[in-house]
């Protein structure tokens, strides 16, 4: 398989160059050149246990792989580092099927993909024999930046750099990657917002000066955001998995449609739902799932993106995103691989913080749907499946089951549905708990247990414990200092 960039001005590269690579040198993102077919019955795919059927949809994307070794890197993801046996529960509630992606090490939908892209990465770095360190950079609007750390914790030949908006992550996501071990990983806030750490990482990744004097010290860069290609293709097997056990739950007969909906920021976790549709999941409707940030909101609806507006936090942190990085990707393939028309939307992007979508993008918009939850909408859709259902979700997920069951209503729309799961309810314990009626707890870590104490469902592995955990990365700096920090981070390690 060969990917290129969404900008088309850099070269195309086999998976392995992909993903070493991180973000393309035109300041593109690389995608396939062409979606896979799925080719088996579906009766064959619903039999396969979760691993099986991730190498199956992984394949052929990595074709440069060898059997063993691609078989290598999803048996180290996805062994024993899940808590629910089949990897990624499919559960049935309040009229649709939550699609569980969150029982990895750090309990949410990230560690999907993060557990497998360092196996990616160094099966990659060993394809093309790289022999400086990979220094991966990321900026996480929260609960990249742990799964991240989690998935590259000592693992040979890199290490990672991590920044997230201080003050605007959960308590819980802080406290998770300031207790971050690992004789390779770093972390700082920023006094910033997310956009802002996400932005100032880009710069430091297209940065060639830089880059050769990191280079002189035996480092290069990489990026574990959603940017990767690396991270979105794990991702694109779990929606193949959801369809197949929709099938064999009886939910849908085999090639009967579903429709999906995503709750989304980055557009990463979505994307890879619109893949698993090109390689022939029936899927009716793709529905985005905003929070008050409702940016992607608005461009379904209008085919304008104007990121100038106000920024909020909420709380569902993980989405609130203005400048949504991998939408490039479906712009790209919705226009017909047309790069020129994608390098001009981002040029208008970055100049004037705002693009049309062409004709042909727009055409594409329709086999989406969109919509938004406020934050009081959210606390009150938690409360209701839990009072209806007894069924725990967090403000994430909240976003999605409101947002589809708005959609279901207006429309009529009756296919059944599947609701991408993001995260644990534990980690957004406060919001949980108060909108399921527990009094306020003192603090978050407090209200994991009261909420577990109520509901009886088990707190996720990777949150006990948090608060007794020692924190190794206090630092807060100006996003000015970024750079500073990753050439001091660097240097410290010769
Ligand atoms: C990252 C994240 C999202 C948004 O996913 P994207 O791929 O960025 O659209 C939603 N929910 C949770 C819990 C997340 O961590």
């Amino acid at each position: 398989m060969i990917f290129r960039s969404t900008r088309g001005q850099a070269p195309e590269m086999d998976l392995s160059g992909a993903v070493i690579q991180g973000i393309a040198p035109d300041k593109g993102l690389y995608v396939p050149v062409e979606f896979p077919k799925l080719e088996k019955d579906w009766a064959d795919y619903a039999a396969m246990d979760y691993k099986t059927l991730a190498a199956e949809v992984l394949r052929p994307y990595a074709g440069e792989f060898t059997e063993e070794e691609l078989k290598a890197c999803i048996d180290g993801a996805y062994t024993d580092k899940f808590e629910a046996e089949d990897v990624v529960p499919l559960v049935h509630a309040g009229g649709a099927d939550f699609l569980e992606l969150y029982h990895g090490p750090t309990a949410a939908f990230k560690d999907m993909a993060l557990a497998l892209m360092p196996y990616f990465m160094t099966t990659a770095m060993a394809k093309k024999q790289e022999d400086k360190t990979v220094c991966i950079l990321v900026s996480t609007s929260g609960d990249t930046g742990m799964a991240a750390l989690k998935g590259f914790e000592d693992v040979p030949g890199t290490c990672i750099i991590v920044f997230f908006p201080d003050h605007a992550v959960s308590p819980v996501q802080e406290q998770q990657m300031r207790t971050a071990t690992g004789s390779n990983t770093y972390v700082t806030s920023i006094f910033g917002n997310f956009d802002d750490a996400q932005t100032t990482q880009k710069a430091i990744l297209n940065d060639r000066p830089f880059g050769e004097e990191v280079g002189a010290l035996g480092y290069r860069f990489s990026a574990a955001n959603s940017m990767n290609v690396g991270r979105l293709l794990p991702q694109v097997a779990y929606y193949v998995w959801a369809y197949a056990q929709m099938v064999k739950n009886g939910r849908v007969k085999a090639g009967e449609p579903i429709n999906i909906c995503v709750p989304s920021g980055n557009f990463g976790n979505i994307l890879s739902a619109y893949y698993a549709m090109q390689m022939g999941v029936p899927v009716n409707r793709l529905i985005c799932a905003s929070n008050k940030n409702k940016v992607l909101t608005d461009f379904f609806h209008t085919g304008v993106y104007d990121a100038r507006r106000e920024f909020y936090v909420t709380n569902s942190p993980s989405m609130d995103i203005i400048i949504s990085s991998n939408l490039e990707r479906l712009l790209y393939h919705l226009g017909g691989c047309d790069d020129a028309a994608v390098r001009a939307m981002m040029d208008s992007l970055a100049e004037n913080k705002c693009y049309e979508a062409t004709d042909a993008v727009k055409a594409g918009l329709s086999g989406f749907a969109a919509g938004y939850a406020t934050e009081e909408e959210i606390l009150a859709a938690i409360g209701g499946i839990y009072a209806s259902d007894h069924y725990l979700m967090d403000t994430h997920t909240a976003v999605a089951y409101k947002v589809w069951r708005e959609y279901a209503q207006k429309t009529g729309d009756e296919t059944p549905a599947v609701i991408a799961s993001t995260a644990s309810p534990y980690k957004f314990a406060a919001a949980v708990s108060g909108a399921i009626g527990l009094p306020e707890a003192e603090d978050e870590f407090a209200a994991i247990e009261a909420l577990s104490q109520a509901s009886g469902v088990s707190v996720p592995y990777g949150l006990k414990d948090l608060k007794s955990r020692k924190v190794l990365h206090a630092g807060a700096i100006p996003r000015e200092e970024m750079k500073d920090f990753v050439r001091e981070t660097i240097r410290g390690r010769q």
